[in-house]
């Protein structure tokens, strides 16, 4: 099974747009939808209209998805697992909170 394209870089116009490789060719219409692929780091997500939404629930396996919006393609944002998921601007308090966590988790694997 091959996988078509999904992680051309879009350019910021604060307009989300498809990242679809289709033959080659970036699909680039408005993106409608946020598709996570898997959240092991590191993460792969995807922006793509609805007609490759459509492409993607038939052929592909994501984990999570919602509705596209301008944080979805910004840098410095990330995918918040809560339902529904969506994209939220991370703050350094964030990253040392997180760091934090995962440290207590390793602390209490214990082996
Ligand atoms: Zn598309
Ligand atoms: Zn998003």
């Amino acid at each position: 099974m091959t996988f078509p394209n999904l992680l051309g870089r879009a350019p910021k116009h604060g307009l989300v747009r498809c990242n679809y490789v289709d033959a080659g060719t970036p699909c680039r219409a408005p993106a409608t939808w946020h598709v996570a692929w898997h959240f092991r780091p590191p993460a792969e997500f995807s922006l793509v209209c609805n007609e490759h939404m459509a492409v993607v629930q038939q052929e592909l396996v994501y984990v999570d998805r919602h509705p596209a919006a301008v944080n979805c393609d910004m840098p410095g944002t990330a995918w918040q697992t809560s339902t529904p998921s969506r994209c939220v601007p991370v703050t350094v308090e964030d990253l040392v909170t997180r760091a934090k966590t995962s440290l207590a988790l390793h602390q209490g694997e214990g082996s």
